[in-house]
């Protein structure tokens, strides 16, 4: 049977300043450090993960942040703005609470609902809605309170080099659901509860360039293990050239590059970040895959020191 995805299970970006990255994800946005580890492709540079108080899949932002990364330019065969949910009648305090941290923000409005834009401190394009769906976060950094704090992702903003190949792709390869088309965008759902709303401008967009402040993929969730081989089929025989399945210790993950330039991942919702240490101490210590474990000594020598901390208000 034809898998269908429930939406975005992490989304990961590029970035220069790992203690900057901290400071706005979890610092600001009070999302929950879930695991700090390096990337397994280039053990010199951090992954990071920032997500709700479980890690739950649908609430995973990540980011591979190095000193030496160049600036990339946010635009087409991207994500081109991550959008964040919170529960309804927040709006106004994450205006409030990014004012304080000298956040700039504007209000937008697209398919009837307002959307307060920001970037973060690398220039990458972010979005709160304020949606129904989703558990409470409950976290609780800096006394965020659970009535207002980021529950995950609202979806995100596909920014396509081929509006309508990216978009049959979502429908016949991803399984989501084609909602409204208005305002120069399409809307597409996927079963979910948080990472399920995708909007794609209808018109292709000018290309962009990889590097700190872009997004380099965005993960979509298979249930489990099995689904993720239907995927791996699915994608290949969509005339996609799917990766082998790579196993990246939270979760496996296979990629393609769909046409309209986007990096796309399946990845499994299974084992989750509590695979390696306890859910109540996630992201505390650099966790390290068994087959770099011997060569921790030299990869902690190599990276900045970070910490989740509370800020200071402008
Ligand atoms: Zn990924």
């Amino acid at each position: 049977m034809k898998p269908v995805t429930a939406g975005i299970h992490h989304i990961t970006a590029f970035a220069t300043d790992p203690q900057g990255i901290v400071d706005f994800y979890a610092g600001a946005l009070g999302l929950r450090m879930v695991k700090k580890t390096i990337n397994f492709d280039a053990p010199e540079v951090y992954h990071l993960y920032f997500g709700d108080e479980k890690g739950s899949p649908g609430t995973i932002m990540t980011f591979f942040p190095h000193p030496h990364s160049s600036k990339g330019r946010i635009g087409g065969g991207q994500v081109g703005i991550t959008t964040l949910s919170v529960p309804p009648g927040a709006l106004g305090f994450w205006e409030e609470r990014l004012a304080r941290f000298g956040v700039e923000t504007r209000r937008s409005e697209r398919l009837g609902e307002t959307f307060l834009q920001f970037a973060d401190r690398e220039g990458m394009g972010l979005e709160i809605v304020e949606r129904e769906e989703g558990p409470l976060n409950e976290w609780g950094f800096a006394g965020i309170p659970a009535e207002q704090a980021v529950k995950g992702f609202g979806g995100a903003v596909l920014f396509s080099l081929d509006s309508a190949s990216t978009r049959r792709t979502l429908v016949d390869t991803l399984g989501l659901t084609p909602d409204v088309e208005a305002d120069g965008y399409a809307r597409f759902r996927g079963t979910g509860e948080l990472g399920n709303v995708i909007d794609v401008p209808l018109a292709n967009q000018p290309s962009g360039r990889g590097g700190a402040g872009t997004v380099h993929h965005i993960a979509w969730r298979a249930k489990d293990f099995g689904e993720h081989e239907a995927w791996r089929q699915a994608a290949a025989a969509a005339g996609f050239q799917p990766t082998p399945v790579v196993d990246r210790q939270y979760f496996n993950a296979v990629y393609f590059r769909e046409n309209g330039g986007i990096l796309f991942e399946i990845a499994t919702d299974p084992p989750g970040f509590a695979v390696d240490e306890p859910a109540d101490e996630l992201g505390g210590k650099l966790m390290l895959p068994s087959w770099f474990e011997p060569y921790r000594a030299q990869i902690e020598d190599g990276l900045l020191p970070v910490e989740v901390r509370q800020l200071k208000e402008d």
